[in-house]
């Protein structure tokens, strides 16, 4: 069972809006969970430095 992020009303699994409110149902959460890169770093090493 979801919720209504707004209103905290009950939906139905299939319902893309609330009924109640007419907040859109997020499902971003529930779907595809984006991997996290914590391989690159944000500020990558120079392999060659230039000493001029
Ligand atoms: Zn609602």
């Amino acid at each position: 069972m979801e919720y209504c992020v707004q209103c905290g009303n009950a939906l139905s699994s299939e319902a893309k809006f609330c009924p109640k409110c007419g907040a859109p149902v997020k499902r971003e959460l529930y779907t595809a969970p984006r991997p996290k890169r914590g391989i690159t770093s944000p500020s990558p090493i120079r392999e060659n430095p230039v000493l001029t």
